[in-house]
This record gives C-alpha cells, structure tokens and sequence, in this order.
C-alpha cells in the first residue's frame, strides 16, 4: 500500500479479529437453517440482551447506513421528521438513506462544532414550528461517540431523552463505534442506552473487528413491529445470516468487543501524547475515544502526504486519524516521529 505497515485514515483498514474470525469458524460446519433462523443467530441475540440486562428485540444488517436509516424509517412516518446534529453520519455520510427509506422523513439539522446535540437544540428544532406544512418532529438520534470522537457523558443523554419525552420524541443512538464510547465511560451499555431513555440503538460491529455487520436493538419491542420486513426489502436479510450474527458471540463472550475498543482508545491517547507538546499542532477536538483531529498548517499535512500518510480533511474540518483493533503502537509512534519532523520542517 505505502512504506508504512499501517495507515490511520480511518478505523475501517483493520481486518477481522481473532475473536471474530474464530467465531465465523465455528459457524462453518455443516448446514444451518438459512435467513436467521438458525441458532447461532438466536445465541447472539441473547448475547445482546444479556450484555445489555434487558429483553430486547435483536436484528442484523451489513452495514451501519442500513442500520441507520431502517431503524429511523421505523421510528417515523414519511410525513415526521428527524433531529440531528450537522456533522451527523445520517446527514453528512449516508448519501440521503434515511430520506429514502422513511419514504422522505426529513432531516432536521442542529449546528454543531463538535457533534453533539443538545437538549436547546432538540427542543428548538422540534418547537420551531407546528404548523401543518412543516414536517412534524418525531425523532432524534445522537451518534455515541460523535463523528468527531465525542462522548456524550449518563447525564447528557438522560438530559437528552427527558427533552425527547417531553417532547414526544424518540431517541435513537447510532453506535458504529458505541463498544469505545463504552470503554471511555467505563459503563454499562445499559447505562448509556435504555436506562438512560434511550429506544434504540444501531451497535457497530464493522469498526470493532468484525467482517460486517451492525446489531438493531429495540429496547421498546412495540418500535420494531414489521422491521424484519424492513430489512428484507431493503436487501438487509443475509441468507447465510449466521456468518454476520456468529461473530458477535465471539465477540460479547470473549470480551473482545471491550478489549478492542480499549486498544484502539488508548492508541487514540498515545497519538496525542506523542505529540502535545508541539505549538504548531492543535487538537481540534479532546481525544475522548479512538480519534484524533489535528489543525495543523496546510504545509506541513502536505509533508505528512509527501511521507505517503493517509488521512481526511473533510470531517471535523482537520487531519482525522482514526485507531482500531489491530493499531501497532509502533506504527502510531512512526506517524508521531513524522510530525514531529513535518513541524520541524
Ligand atoms: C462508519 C459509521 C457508520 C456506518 O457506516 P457504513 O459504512 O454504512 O457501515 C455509521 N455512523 C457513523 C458515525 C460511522 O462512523
């Protein structure tokens, strides 16, 4: 690919876990019924409820767009409207997926510089108007962490659903990388989803290590009336389903789905430790879990590009690099020491 063993332009270049991987390995012995009524669908649904102490509804997808814009289609009628933050992945990265799915439930987009919502904002956007030619406020969804790497705190997102009850609004989560949000907070999942007023959430697995796939939970089972359909129209219904849903045991029975997110957090902190103390360098967000948005002199990312490092600008408006399960700390001090060199000139 390049001189470097490893790029961090986004946690997506990490391949399968072993965890994962072993998982999958298991699931491919003999035949299983197809279209997820097998077993190893079943265990990782209870996997799921057991990890989150609560009976919720469990489905899979391949991906966190379908995930995403199937469960807010579900959440609302053509005619509502959905709260969410500008830098959000389902306004910004999902190529209007969710507009398409809900039939045209539209987005309603809060200004944000770091891609939190907040409960003024929410409650701005769905009191702003109620008349009848304006889309009716119907849902809001946050992104754990945010596409910048934020964390909303237990209190921020109770303070957010009390709004949202207050309201009428349902709250869904998206967490493609909810396992490192997790792993910062030192939480619960629970803690930071149904307890805390949370109706569903889309729980990555692609950015924690594994092949595909993004678990559905509803923890208001009523929300997921007909979504099997949903999922199969949308071409969401994996035939040989055991191979998305098996990684998952590995991962929730292992405790690779935490370790993971740790590892990839901590590579985040190294980063930016390496490289605090440089005055030509700002952070442009804290590092909360496996991101780290640099501003630097355009100058200097061209000396970065000219060593052949990878990294986007269009997100969060600096140098994003992004850390998986598989980051070498070595690999991270490599990019640090180049840097460390680009400011030095
Ligand atoms: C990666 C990501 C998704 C899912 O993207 P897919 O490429 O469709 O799997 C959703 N939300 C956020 C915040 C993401 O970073």
């Amino acid at each position: 690919m390049t001189q470097h063993s490893q790029q961090f332009a986004s946690d997506n270049y990490a391949g399968i876990c072993p965890e994962a991987w072993a998982a999958m390995e298991r699931a491919n012995s003999g035949s299983a019924i197809a279209y997820g009524e097998d077993r190893w669908t079943q265990l990782a649904a209870d996997s799921l409820r057991t990890l989150f102490g609560t009976d919720c509804d469990v489905y899979f997808a391949f991906n966190g767009t379908a995930a995403n814009s199937l469960a807010l289609a579900s959440l609302c009628h053509s005619y509502h409207s959905v709260i969410c933050s500008s830098a959000a992945h389902v306004e910004t990265d999902e190529c209007g997926s969710p507009e398409f799915f809900s039939n045209g439930s539209k987005l309603l987009v809060a200004p944000s510089n770091d891609g939190k919502l907040t409960p003024e904002a929410v409650h701005r956007l769905a009191t702003g108007r109620s008349d009848i030619h304006f889309p009716k406020a119907r849902v809001v969804t946050i992104t754990q962490p945010t596409e910048t790497g934020q964390v909303y705190t237990i209190a921020e997102i109770k303070a957010l659903s009390a709004t949202c009850r207050e309201l009428g609004l349902r709250l869904h989560m998206d967490g493609a990388r909810f396992a490192h949000a997790c792993a910062t907070l030192d939480c619960n999942p629970a803690d930071i989803t149904w307890k805390a007023g949370v109706d569903v959430l889309c729980f990555g697995g692609t950015k924690n290590g594994m092949a595909a796939g993004e678990a559905i939970l509803f923890f208001d089972r009523a929300m997921a009336e007909d979504f099997a359909y949903r999922c199969k129209q949308a071409g969401q219904l994996a035939s040989k389903m055991r191979f998305l849903t098996a990684p998952w045991i590995g991962m929730l029975e292992s405790g690779a789905w935490l370790k993971n997110a740790r590892h990839a957090n901590a590579c985040a902190l190294q980063l930016y430790r390496q490289i605090q103390d440089l005055p030509e360098v700002d952070l442009l967000f804290p590092v909360q879990s496996n991101a780290v948005f640099l501003n630097a002199p355009e100058q200097m990312l061209d000396v970065l590009r000219a060593k052949e490092w990878r990294f986007y600008t269009f997100i969060g408006g600096g140098a994003r690099f992004m850390f998986a399960w598989d980051t070498d700390p070595a690999g991270v001090q490599e990019l640090a020491n180049d840097i460390r060199q680009a400011v030095s000139g």
